[in-house]
C-alpha cells in the first residue's frame, strides 16, 4: 500500500505496520498504535506501583518479542546501510529478548536445562557510522533501558575517573530505579578499543596497565553479583547499595580500532590480494575489517577473556558521500526533515537543493568525523537564517550550493499563506516547486 494512504495513529502519527498495528476509536479516523498504548500502559503502572506489592510477573511487553525481521525494519527506519551490523544486532536483541523470556515450556524435556547464554555484541566501525544509534533506536522501541556508556572515562577502582559500576548505576537510572527491569536491560559501551593494552589514548593516571578497566568489566560481562551505589559516584563506606545481577544484562562494545586492519593484514599476508578484489566498492581497510579474528583483537590488545565473552563481531562501514546525502534526507528523523519542521511551525519554508545536499555531505566526510558532523555543518550553515527566522513567515527559502561551499545568502520568494496560527506540518515533497 502506498505509504502515504496508510492509517495513522492519532497520538504519534506513526503508520499502521504489522509490528506496530492500530486500534481504531468508535470515532471514524481515531486510532491508537500499539506504541502508545505501551507508554500509557507504563504511565499508569508506574502510578500504581507503590501501592502494589512487587510481582513476580512478566511485564506483557516482555512477552511479545517482535521478530528479527521486525527489528531490522525498525533500525531500517533511523540507521542508513550498515546492513550486516543490523542484521546481528536484530539476532542478538532477538535473542536477549528469548533469554530473558525463557520461554521453557514451548521446549522439549530433554532441552529444559540447556541454558542459553548471552550473546553479546562487538561493533566495530568508524566514528560516526551508527553504533550508537542502533543500539538507541532498539531500546527506544523495545522499552528495555539501555545504558550507554564511554569506556575512555572508566577507570580501575582506585585511580582518577568513574568507577565501571557507574555503568551499572547508568542502567539502573534508565530503568526508573526497577532492578528487576535494569537486570534485563542492554549496556552499550563505545570506545572499547581506546581501554586496549596497546591505545595511545591510555592515560597512566587511570590505569598503570591497561588491563584493569578490561578485568573490571570481564567481571560485570560475565555475569556477576555487583553492589552499586544508585546516585553513581564513587563508592565510600557509608554508603547504601543496590545489588545487581548482570547474568542477563545484553553487553554491546562498540569501538573504531584504527590500525586494526594493519594486523589482520600481516595476519593473511599473501592472501591479501587475491580477497580485495571480490570485495568490490569497498575501501581495502573495510574489506580487511571483515575478516576480523579474535586473535587479530588480542594483538590489538583486548585480553582473551573479553573477547571470549562478545560472541557477535561485526563491522560498520564508513559513511560513504551517498550514504550521508540519505543520512540528510531519509531517516524518520533526518535533519534536513527537523530543520523543515523548525521552518514551518513559523510558517516559513526550507528547500534544500541537491547541490546543497551534496556539499554538506562533501563537507562532513572532509572532517572526517562521519555522520557526527552532519549537525554541526548544518547548525553553522542555518544560524543566521535561524536568527532571522520570526520575520520570513510565508516565505520559500532555498539553500543552493553556495550557500553550503561559500556561505552565500539563500534564495528568499515571498510567496506562502500565512499557517502560522494553525501550523501544518504538510509533507516535504513539492515544497519548492509549486
Ligand atoms: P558512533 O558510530 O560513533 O557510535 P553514532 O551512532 O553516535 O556514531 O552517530 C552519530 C550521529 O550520526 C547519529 O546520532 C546520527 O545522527 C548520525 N549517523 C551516524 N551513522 C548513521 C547512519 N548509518 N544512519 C543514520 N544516521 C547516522
Amino acid at each position: 500500500m502506498d505509504n502515504a494512504n496508510k492509517k495513522e495513529c492519532s497520538f504519534c502519527k506513526a503508520k499502521e505496520s504489522s509490528y506496530n498495528p492500530l486500534i481504531a476509536a468508535s470515532t471514524p479516523g481515531v486510532y491508537i498504535c500499539r506504541n502508545c498504548i505501551s507508554v500509557i500502559y507504563k504511565t499508569l503502572t508506574g502510578y500504581m506501583k507503590h501501592d502494589k506489592e512487587e510481582s513476580d510477573e512478566e511485564e506483557p511487553m516482555l512477552m511479545n518479542t517482535p521478530s528479527p525481521k521486525e527489528l531490522k525494519a525498525q533500525l531500517d527506519e533511523y540507521v542508513i546501510g550498515q546492513d550486516e551490523a543490523k542484521r546481528v544486532f536484530s539476532v542478538a536483541v532477538y535473542n536477549h529478548h528469548k533469554r530473558i523470556i525463557k520461554g521453557e515450556e514451548q521446549v522439549s524435556e530433554n532441552l529444559r536445562d540447556v541454558e542459553l547464554s548471552k550473546s553479546n555484541i562487538l561493533l566495530i566501525g568508524p566514528t560516526g557510522s551508527g553504533k550508537t544509534l542502533m543500539a538507541q533506536t532498539l531500546g527506544r522501541f523495545l522499552d528495555i533501558p539501555i545504558a550507554i556508556s564511554d569506556a575512555t572515562s572508566l577507570t580501575e577502582a582506585g585511580y582518577v575517573g568513574e568507577d565501571v559500576e557507574n555503568i551499572l548505576t547508568r542502567l539502573l537510572q534508565a530503568a526508573n530505579g526497577d532492578v528487576k527491569k535494569a537486570q534485563k536491560g542492554i549496556v552499550f559501551i563505545d570506545e572499547i578499543d581506546k581501554i586496549s593494552r596497546l591505545s595511545e589514548n591510555r592515560s597512566i593516571t587511570r590505569d598503570v596497565s591497561g588491563e584493569g578497566v578490561q578485568q573490571a568489566l570481564l567481571k560485570i560481562i560475565e555475569g556477576s553479583l555487583v553492589n552499586i551505589p544508585p546516585k553513581g559516584g564513587r563508592k565510600h563506606p557509608n554508603q547504601d547499595f543496590v545489588q545487581i545481577d548482570t547474568s542477563d544484562i545484553l553487553f554491546v562494545c562498540g569501538g573504531a580500532f584504527d590500525g586494526l586492519s594493519d594486523i589482520i593484514k600481516r595476519r593473511l599476508g599473501g592472501n591479501v590480494l587475491g580477497f580485495h578484489g571480490e570485495k568490490k566498492g569497498k575501501s581495502e581497510e573495510n574489506a580487511l575489517l571483515e575478516f576480523v579474528e579474535p586473535d587479530d583483537l588480542i594483538a590489538y590488545g583486548l585480553i582473551p577473556e573479553l573477547i571470549g565473552r562478545l560472541h557477535m563481531i561485526t563491522t560498520l562501514a564508513p559513511i560513504s558521500k551517498e550514504a550521508m546525502m540519505q543520512i540528510l534526507t531519509q531517516p524518520k528523523n533526518a535533519l534536513i526533515k527537523q530543520y523543515q519542521k523548525i521552518f514551518e511551525i513559523d510558517g516559513a519554508y526550507l528547500h534544500f537543493e541537491k547541490g546543497a545536499i551534496e556539499a554538506i555531505a562533501e563537507l562532513a566526510i572532509a572532517r572526517k568525523t562521519g555522520a557526527r558532523g552532519l549537525r554541526s555543518i548544518m547548525e553553522e550553515a542555518m544560524i543566521d537564517l535561524m536568527y532571522d527566522l520570526p520575520e520570513l513567515e510565508g516565505y520559500e527559502i532555498t539553500i543552493t550550493k553556495e550557500c553550503i561551499a561559500h556561505k552565500e545568502k539563500p534564495f528568499l520568494l515571498k510567496k506562502r499563506k500565512i499557517y502560522k496560527k494553525e501550523p501544518n506540518l504538510r509533507q516535504n515533497k513539492g515544497l519548492a516547486k509549486d
